[in-house]
């Protein structure tokens, strides 16, 4: 599972970042790429990467504004001229589906692929199967915006061969049975019970991704343990004020979030055009003043998202 960061600027696209999506790469596990916002020219970004547009499944949107969503109709017609045929589902804000469906009735653009929406209410799960679910809450931007937790299920635990290695036991499908924890009696009446065999289940990972947002002090239990916390960082330390008034946090307020949530690692994103060079280190430096693990995160990027091994 690794994150790759497409746009990491706030607003207006600059030199040297592009307008808001972030990419969560699931090809070992699934087989899929997943989309949170699509601002304008994410396909142009993900030219610069490994990324297929026909592998992207699910778009997760988590506000209106126009620099998290002008990406949409290009992306979606060109993933058509690319082999896409798998069917893509949209998540979002009530709205979304009617802005995507005008963008491309307009155009005479007509997908070969099924295109799905879901559009989410305040709070709940937006995606659920037996791997993977992800939940969703309103924050505070002006307009509906949403905060996303992808929740990985438990991964169970792997069969200890070499421990069995001392019954002889013929390949096949006592194995199997062994696997699934049964109590199994070998041929010479020795008895097994598969539950002594299966190492530890391992905890399946998690991410929160947040749409633009103030900072407020309730959103800290939605991010409770999780592995990888993304949040905006619009405005600098000592910009509270100014934060606050644009329905922006800072990186600081960012950075009290993922301490008091005991998250285990924090990416700043939705960076100003007013950082550039010294100005963005500081701005890290600010936010690891109040919790270490941070990185403010740059274009094309790219993180793995590892096991939590406490
Ligand atoms: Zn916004």
């Amino acid at each position: 599972m690794y994150l790759q960061f497409l746009g990491t600027g706030a607003g207006v696209p600059s030199k040297s970042r592009n307008v808001s999506s972030i990419a969560l790469k699931m090809l070992d596990e699934r087989n899929e790429v997943w989309l949170f916002d699509c601002g304008e020219a994410t396909q142009h970004t993900i030219l610069h990467t490994s990324i297929r547009p026909r592998k992207i499944t699910k778009i997760f949107v988590t506000h209106l504004h126009g620099d998290h969503i002008y990406g949409l109709p290009g992306l979606l017609s060109s993933r058509a001229f690319q082999g896409g045929e798998e069917s893509l589902t949209i998540y979002g804000p009530v709205g979304i589906k009617d802005f995507v469906l005008t963008s491309l009735k307009i155009s005479h653009c007509h997908l070969k692929y099924p295109l799905h929406f879901v559009e989410l209410e305040q709070e709940g799960v937006a995606y659920q199967d037996d791997k993977i679910a992800v939940k969703y809450m309103t924050l505070q931007h002006g307009i509906q915006s949403y905060g996303y937790r992808v929740i990985e299920a438990d991964y169970p635990g792997e069969l200890q061969i070499e421990k069995l290695k001392q019954y002889n036991i013929p390949n096949g499908p006592i194995f199997g049975r062994i696997k699934k924890g049964e109590i199994v009696t070998l041929e010479d009446g020795t008895v097994i019970n598969g539950k002594d065999f299966i190492g530890e289940q391992k905890k399946g990972r998690e991410v929160v991704i947040f749409g633009d947002t103030r900072f407020v002090s309730s959103h800290i239990s939605f991010c409770q343990h999780a592995d990888v916390l993304v949040h905006e960082s619009t405005f600098g330390k000592g910009e509270e004020k100014l934060a606050h008034n644009y329905f922006h946090a800072t990186c600081q307020q960012a950075a009290e979030i993922a301490v008091k949530a005991n998250v285990k690692q924090l990416y700043l994103t939705h960076i100003s055009s007013r950082y550039l060079g010294q100005d963005v280190k500081k701005l890290q430096k600010d936010a690891q003043a109040i919790f270490a693990n941070t990185k403010v995160v740059h274009d094309l990027l790219e993180i793995e998202v590892p096991f939590n091994h406490d």
